[in-house]
């Protein structure tokens, strides 16, 4: 008989199939988890063993009797906080994060780095109470720990504000014949030789994506219906139209009416010349006001906050990228910062460096809209000194993604996208000097901000490489910006 983990229990709860392919097709798998997110996890874990004071810990072996031997041992000298307590009850195993031990029963705590609670997390911390009240425990409470977004760091870390308790005992409770009743079902499926017959539906979205789609869709045509920007035709539309047998290109072409996912489509499928709506591009361009700064930003989050003022997960910018056209036919400077990631003040530098850089009334060239402004304004309001010059840099911004998402210029190698790094290889095919792909290290944000954290631990040789790549990549983003800007000014 399998084993069945409580993440095991997890993936049943989102799909049965999902399970049958783990155990009979891990061939087919493809890891969709974020390495960042599994990061957050662990340190948010390690932390949350700190609130409850003394503790002690079941080491982790992949031979899961010893845990529970551990266990057994450490419930036996009277320990009154045991992390990562392990226990089993039929093929049915399950370590708790942290364990509490009290006269009148014990409590579960079942820790999350998120922010909220998903029902998921109901479910998990459910089946652990589960094989504990099968065991013969009494269980007391069964608690989500999950962090407190809207705590906010002050001059001392503050454990018991950084997280929020939810108590879900009476949640667990209702769960448990759900949880008899799945468990009987997941033991006939994992036995089974047959595959069970699910097919696509939300929960091959949420609560996670599943790691099996490419598998489960492998029946659908290349280009199809899952592929067209979720801005344009929501999940629920996608997946009516799929169940209506609706989901190739060619049939879509007549059914869609949403003109951007109509664009999507009819370029690829009748292979279209790019289309530019000249008067609105130059209307748009007749805006900019000279000099012009096209600026970036790179930001990093910490899920536990270090710098004074900030809260859990928020954007700190730690970098940014400047080019500056005084004029028309001017000379193009490039200017730039770089914090050091162990300077606790790196945002107030961020600040000063970029207020001093950008003095003129000019326009500043962004590429997103909502997301430096709003970077903008959290730094406003951490130091209120340079409210008044980022208000004005704010007051400058033209967002050069709008000729984009608006399709006044599209192409079918856009694939309804209006992200840089598909609009930049559209306009300039085949220039290597503009490929993301030829950068060393560093790719793309979710990059730049996981290899500024990994600074912290990196030997002096490491950091200097990792900086220069973290330069190069920011660079390219805002002189992407400056080859846009000459491509819409072509345009008559
Ligand atoms: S892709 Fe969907 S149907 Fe296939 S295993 Fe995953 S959740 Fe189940």
């Amino acid at each position: 008989m399998v084993n069945i983990s409580k993440s095991l229990y997890c993936n049943y709860v989102q799909c049965k199939k999902m399970v049958w392919l783990l155990k009979n097709k891990m061939e087919e798998y493809v890891e969709t988890k974020n390495e960042q997110v599994l990061d957050n996890g662990n340190k948010v874990g390690d932390l949350a063993r700190r609130y409850f004071g003394n503790y002690s810990l079941v080491k982790y072996d992949e031979v899961l009797i010893n845990m529970i031997m551990d266990t057994k041992k450490l419930l036996k000298d009277g320990k009154e906080i045991i992390c990562e307590a392990s226990f089993k009850f039929n093929n049915l195993f399950a370590s708790i994060d942290v364990l509490k031990i009290e006269d009148d029963g014990v409590s579960i705590y079942e820790v999350k780095s998120s922010s909220e609670i998903k029902d998921i997390y109901k479910d998990d911390a459910s089946f652990q109470a589960y094989i504990l009240k099968k065991l013969g425990y009494k269980i007391k409470s069964v608690n989500i720990m999950h962090v407190n977004s809207n705590y906010v760091l002050g001059k001392e870390f503050d454990i018991k504000e950084f997280f929020t308790v939810e108590d879900i005992t009476d949640i667990s409770i209702l769960k448990e014949n759900e949880i008899e009743e799945y468990v009987k079902e997941m033991n006939e499926v994992l036995d089974s030789n047959k595959e069970p017959n699910i097919d696509i539906d939300k929960q091959c979205f949420s609560p996670y994506p599943c790691p099996f789609f490419k598998y489960c869709t492998k029946h659908l045509p290349e280009k199809n219906v899952f592929d067209i920007n979720g801005k344009f035709i929501r999940l629920n539309d996608k997946l009516k139209l799929y169940h209506e047998g609706n989901y190739s290109y060619e049939t879509l072409i007549n059914s869609v009416t949403n003109e951007k996912a109509l664009d999507q489509i009819d370029f690829v499928l009748n292979n279209k010349k790019p289309k530019i709506n000249v008067e609105k591009i130059k209307e748009f361009m007749s805006k900019l006001k000279y000099p012009l700064y096209f600026l970036d930003y790179e930001t990093c989050q910490f899920v536990i906050p270090e710098i004074e003022g900030t809260r859990p997960y928020q954007q700190l910018t730690f970098q940014y990228s400047l080019h500056i056209l005084d004029k028309e036919d001017g000379e193009l400077i490039h200017k730039e910062f770089l914090a050091d990631v162990n300077d606790k003040d790196f945002i107030r530098h961020f600040a000063e460096s970029l207020i001093k850089d950008i003095p003129g009334d000019g326009s500043v060239i962004i590429y997103n809209k909502s997301f430096e402004p709003t970077r903008n304004k959290e730094i406003a309001r951490m130091y209120p000194e340079f409210k008044e010059d980022l208000e004005k840099i704010n007051s400058n911004m033209i967002d050069f993604m709008i000729p984009f998402y608006e399709h006044w210029y599209y192409t079918k190698e856009m694939e309804g996208s209006y992200s840089i790094k598909y609009v930049l290889p559209a306009l300039y095919r085949d220039d290597p000097s503009l490929d993301y792909h030829n950068l060393d290290l560093i790719h793309n944000g979710g990059e730049a901000s996981s290899s500024f954290i990994d600074m912290i631990d990196k030997s002096e040789e490491e950091v200097l490489k990792i900086r220069k790549a973290l330069l190069k990549y920011c660079e390219l983003d805002t002189y992407a910006m400056v080859k846009i800007y000459e491509k819409l000014k072509e345009i008559e």
